[in-house]
């Protein structure tokens, strides 16, 4: 049984969604449990519905960001909650240093307010996932499907029962009524293997997308092609943007107009504007995609 449950980020709706599937015997398998900050929103939910945030046994991590697991370490020391993640994030999990120094660079003295309290997980309670692995919880049983691009420690969980791609951010963000995002966080988004996980993904064959941003998508074919049509999209204009010889600071407000004409053609709301930027922020994806350039395909912005 499938419980979604609205996180409210900075008691916001639509922003950050947690799923948890309840096997037969009580046991609950959570996917990404968000920041520290929601923490206590999830378990009185949890709990209200009678679910028992206790039962939380096991959190199967898509990554390593601090809006999908920056409170994992709460549940595991609260509840003995064992993490599943991609071995190149479990190190990050263990020991978070590197990733709070880097997240500080970009958030600074917003880390606290939007991601809580960030501790380390003990060894061993880190479960390190392989490709193709099957998860087996009680009668519950999910496989690791390992899906670079969004980033490069990215594992998304396939649950064969329902058909559910349970897919963190390489599905993309979608809000209200709004149009398909693609999330191009630094440091090491990558359209290649971007697009070669969706192949991976439409392998599978779907019957609905499980977005962290946000929740159930029905339809997983045409979701698809809009986000590596619009992951192509932005990618060549900010190559243009760069081509142009323009700053990331002088890109960013134009990027924000790009975008932000995108999610009112769409039908967007100005409250799904606001929960895109809180999910998705434009500033994150200029950063992203000037480093991709820049860093893998260099010779191509060579000015003429
Ligand atoms: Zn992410």
């Amino acid at each position: 049984m499938l419980h979604l449950i609205d996180a409210l980020h900075l008691n916001t709706p639509n922003v950050i969604c947690v799923a948890v599937l309840q096997a037969g015997d009580g046991t609950l398998v959570m996917i990404d449990c968000g920041p520290e900050t929601v923490f206590e929103n999830v378990v009185r939910e949890l709990n209200q519905r009678g679910l028992g945030a206790q039962n939380v046994k096991h959190l199967l991590a898509t990554h390593i960001h601090l809006d999908h697991n920056g409170g994992a370490w709460r549940w595991q020391r609260e509840f003995g909650t064992t993490v599943h993640v991609h071995p190149v994030g479990a190190p990050h999990m263990i020991d978070p240093g590197k990733l709070v120094a880097s997240a500080t660079r970009i958030y600074s003295e917003r880390m606290g307010y939007l991601w809580g309290e960030i501790q380390g997980l003990p060894a061993t309670s880190v479960a390190v996932t392989a490709d193709g692995q099957q998860i087996k919880v009680s009668d519950l049983e999910l496989s690791v499907l390992e899906t670079p691009g969004h980033a490069q420690h990215h594992n998304a969980y396939w649950f064969e029962p329902s058909k559910i791609l349970f897919a963190g951010d390489v599905a993309g963000v979608v809000i209200g009524k709004g149009p398909v995002f693609p999330p191009c966080p630094p440091p090491d988004v990558n359209i290649e293997k971007w697009k070669e996980s969706l192949n991976r993904v439409r392998a599978l064959n779907p019957a609905q997308l499980f977005l962290t941003h946000f929740g159930l998508q029905a339809r997983p074919d045409v979701h698809l092609t809009e986000l590596e049509t619009r992951l192509m999209d932005w990618a060549v204009w900010m190559k243009e943007r760069m081509l142009e010889g323009k700053s990331e600071e002088k890109i960013l407000p134009e990027f924000q107009r790009f975008t932000g004409d995108q999610l009112l053609a769409a039908g967007a709301s100005p409250a799904d504007l606001q929960a895109y930027e809180q999910a998705d922020p434009a500033g994150m994806s200029v950063t992203g995609l000037c480093r991709y350039w820049r860093k893998h395909h260099p010779e191509l912005l060579l000015q003429a």
